[in-house]
């Protein structure tokens, strides 16, 4: 589990079914090497089904604690929350599902008539939101989110109900299509629904007049009972590797007591041991945590996903030479996930250690290759080519980093440090030149957005 960097474009993300009235917020990405290839395994059956090419779509986990999901043109954004209520992967396969419905249905696009009216009016509100969380002014920020969409939301009520229920249809036929029961999708949805967790949830993302009916679930429950998938069980390997990564979000997000309590000490499951390898870690005691995960490693040595945590956590406590070896092994088992390729880079510049530089720049490059959109990843390998002294490719990677973070004016600053020093018509050089115009005619745009 590592950093929590991007913002998601708030305005595209609309609310959904599993919670929350407002329609869109900004939200953090939540980036894991693990939990991003468990989504794109449990997804794909879905997005066959519904005709969508799985290369095309995305699925984030969002850092949010409250029980939601949105969508967002190709991407689905799922929170963290989500995963931490859930207790098997079919739920969660579940809220794909109906994600796959809204995107499919097209309920995610501002032309989208039905939300046009509810997404437009929230809309005006979350720029003023957004530029005042940017300001620092976070309350205000939020007040601002919420009155808008206050606004928006009595109008927006009824056409809600129908593109919940139009998510719901779809996605039960994605299922079946796909063969998998919909049981899963219907004990979230009573598990929401009930009372009880929802006085245990500390802050309730649903408000009385959110349209999860009982009418809803009744129509739903009579679909995953005809269904030919119904009493298809689980897939044993998937449903292995949400617990896991469930165990260690609980374990990255929830103070150490309760993961202690959630995952006690006699607990021992695989996914127990992952899950206190954090809890030891919060609680700043290095040794239990590398005790866990030498316990998981015993078991598992070729365990790409184990050896990473154990690289990125001896990292964070400093232990950044010990960090190397579990690192490089998890880069050996997956030469090809740009996340780990990342953290090993970032432990390569850590050392400090200037022989290391080549191989940090070489593993760092082919990680913002397979994905130009980490601005983490940028980040270090602009680091890299400034203490190899390449101040042209340092400033390209900085003009590719404020792009990503949306600080156009310096991401154009630097493509024009970059366009400068690079040989002219290199592939480098070809790179600065597209920022430049793209970040220009963004700030033009913006520009004339402000003049209203
Ligand atoms: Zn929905």
């Amino acid at each position: 589990m590592t950093v929590l960097h991007l913002i998601i474009r708030l305005c595209t993300i609309i609310a959904c079914a599993f919670a929350t009235t407002l329609p869109a917020r900004a939200q953090s990405v939540l980036r894991d090497a693990e939990t991003e290839a468990l989504f794109k395994d449990a997804i794909k059956p879905i997005l066959v089904a519904a005709k969508i090419d799985p290369k095309s779509a995305q699925v984030v986990l969002l850092s949010d604690t409250d029980i939601n999901a949105g969508t967002s043109f190709q991407d689905i954004g799922i929170n963290a929350g989500t995963i931490l209520a859930a207790d098997d992967i079919n739920q969660v396969i579940g809220v794909m599902a109906h994600e796959t419905g809204h995107m499919a249905g097209g309920h995610s696009s501002l032309r989208d008539g039905i939300t046009k009216g509810a997404t437009g009016i929230s809309l005006l509100s979350l720029v003023l939101g957004a530029a005042a969380v940017a300001a620092g002014a976070g309350d205000l920020g939020i007040a601002l989110i919420t009155g808008g969409q206050t606004a928006a939301y009595n109008d927006a009520l009824i056409s809600s109900q129908i593109v919940e229920s139009q998510a719901d249809q779809a996605g039960m036929s994605y299922l079946n299509k796909a063969g998998i029961s919909g049981k899963g999708y219907i004990a979230f949805f009573e598990k929401l629904q009930s009372q009880e967790y929802r006085n245990a949830v500390t802050r309730d993302a649903f408000s009385t007049d959110h349209p999860l009916t009982t009418d809803r679930i009744a129509s739903l429950q009579e679909r995953v009972q005809k269904s030919p998938a119904f009493n298809t069980p689980i897939d044993p390997t998937l449903n292995d590797r949400f617990l896991r990564i469930k165990a260690k979000l609980a374990g990255f997000i929830f103070e150490p007591e309760r993961t202690f309590n959630l995952y006690p000490e006699k607990d021992q499951s695989d996914q127990a041991h992952y899950a206190r390898a954090y809890a030891w870690h919060k609680s700043s005691q290095p040794e239990k945590s590398k005790a866990e995960l030498n316990w998981l490693l015993t078991r598992y040595p070729k365990d790409p996903y184990y050896l990473e945590t154990k690289g990125q956590l001896l990292m964070e406590g400093g232990l950044v030479q010990e960090a190397l070896q579990p690192l490089r092994t998890a880069v050996q088992i997956k030469p090809d996930d740009p996340l780990i390729l990342m953290e090993f880079g970032q432990a390569l510049v850590a050392t400090e250690d200037t022989t290391v530089l080549v191989e940090a720049r070489k593993v760092l490059e082919k990680s913002v290759r397979l994905d130009p959109d980490d601005p983490f990843a940028w980040l270090q390998l602009g680091t890299v080519y400034d203490k190899l002294g390449d101040t042209p490719r340092t400033a390209l990677a900085s003009a590719e980093r404020y792009r990503l973070t949306g600080e156009l004016r310096r991401a154009l600053g630097s493509a024009k440090t970059a366009l400068a020093g690079l040989p002219r018509e290199s592939p480098e050089w070809i790179r600065a030149q597209d920022i430049q115009v793209l970040t220009e005619e963004e700030l033009k745009k913006k520009k004339r957005r402000g003049r209203g």
